[in-house]
């Protein structure tokens, strides 16, 4: 209980752990999950109170990414039987976000696969952009275009884009295994990219993707390093027809243990629970809202998420509120700190990066997760509704 209370002490002050106690962190056992999950809910609850800020994701081009990322359903070569589209136009785009506004999210995040826009799509979001901003009265817009080339970043931030997401997804040592055709410094490039023309940053990365704890905590500590206003956790969705297609490592107890570590390391920071929550954390999902203060309401990119009344009410049932668009997310400090707009601080989705789903089978299928535990592969539902498709979105 020392490292607990050392935690909380250090996350009150923002001072950040060592890597050792987030090791420690990682390494606690189920015995003391619960413990661990009222620490890191202590540092939660002074910095964000009992609010979740709620996000809404509109995937504006679907799959066939010449990348190859191997978590992502969208990537050369993935077998995953998602839905493929090109460029949704902006009034299409602006009625996805309109159903996750009228839903309570705070912030739409635009999202396109790709190695990264050409000015054309710099264009073209920018319209989406405007239509969304002009339809939708205080919303937050965040862009996920991929690696910005110069000058991209100002240009949407002149759109009125609040904010950019791309993610680090992994540790720098572990980069190369996960993705070939770009480098974890061309991440890191487009994130300062993005804070160097204003837009808040938004940055996180993907559990359970065979990475060791110090990995993990490697990734955590870089964003750290990074400084983005909002980190997104991803727990890896694996997806037949893509390489990790049979990592189903997580447990729910894992999960909420990576939330604490992030929540203790990046102690102000938006925490925001992302792709995998339904898939890993299953009925564990409102104990993670006592260390993540911000979630995605209802779809992700390429998977179906719960609906979004049930986000709602588990919102509610667990004694959390929604955050209302009149709430600065970020602590002042960090406002007042130029470290990100404030009001619409935050950011997106898993960048086309998104772990995301696989069609589920008709039953459940037993598989290896940390020990004889089985893997709920059931719970993957490739997304068929919402953008790309004329059914309703799910918000
Ligand atoms: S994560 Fe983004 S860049 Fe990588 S394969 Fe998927 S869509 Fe392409």
């Amino acid at each position: 209980m020392d490292l607990l209370n050392t935690l909380v002490d250090k996350g009150l002050r923002r001072e950040l752990p060592t890597r050792e106690e987030a090791l420690a962190v990682l390494a606690t056992p189920d015995d003391e999950l619960l413990d661990v999950v009222a620490a890191a809910g202590k540092v939660r609850r002074q910095w964000f109170g009992r609010r979740v800020k709620l996000n809404y994701l509109v995937n504006l081009k679907s799959g066939l990414c010449p990348e190859d990322c191997s978590y992502c359903s969208q990537r050369l070569g993935s077998k995953a039987e998602i839905l493929k589209y090109t460029w949704l136009k902006p009034d299409e785009a602006s009625k996805a976000a309109a159903a996750g506004v009228a839903g309570g999210a705070k912030r739409v995040c635009l999202v396109a696969s790709g190695r990264g826009p050409t000015d054309r799509d710099v264009d073209r979001v920018s319209q989406t952009i405007e239509a969304i901003k002009e339809q939708n009265e205080g919303v937050e817009v965040c862009a996920c275009l991929g690696l910005l080339s110069d000058g991209q970043a100002d240009r949407l931030r002149s759109a009125g884009a609040d904010a950019y997401n791309h993610n680090l997804n992994t540790s720098e040592g572990t980069y190369g295994e996960i993705t070939t055709t770009h480098t974890y410094a061309d991440r890191v490039e487009t994130v300062h990219q993005a804070q160097a023309a204003g837009l808040s940053a938004c940055s996180g990365l993907i559990a359970g993707m065979g990475e060791s704890d110090a990995d993990l905590v490697d990734v955590v500590f870089a964003l750290r390093e990074l400084d983005p206003d909002s980190v997104p956790v991803n727990f890896l969705i694996p997806f037949e027809g893509t390489p990790l297609a049979k990592e189903w490592n997580l447990t729910p107890q894992r999960c909420l243990r990576i939330l604490a570590m992030v929540r203790f390391v990046c102690p102000d920071v938006e925490v925001r629970l992302a792709g995998g929550r339904e898939v890993h954390l299953r009925s564990m999902q409102p104990l993670a809202l006592h260390l993540v203060n911000s979630i995605f309401l209802g779809d992700y990119l390429t998977s179906e998420g719960q609906a979004g009344q049930t986000d709602l009410d588990m919102i509610a049932d667990a004694g959390f509120e929604v955050e209302g668009a009149g709430t600065t997310t970020l602590p002042g400090h960090r406002v007042d700190a130029g470290g990100g707009c404030g009001s619409h601080v935050g950011g997106c989705a898993p960048c086309g990066d998104g772990p995301e789903a696989e069609t589920a089978p008709a039953e459940p299928v037993l598989a290896e997760a940390d020990g004889d535990r089985a893997a709920r592969t059931d719970l993957v539902t490739v997304r068929r509704r919402g953008a790309g498709t004329d059914l309703a979105p799910n918000a």
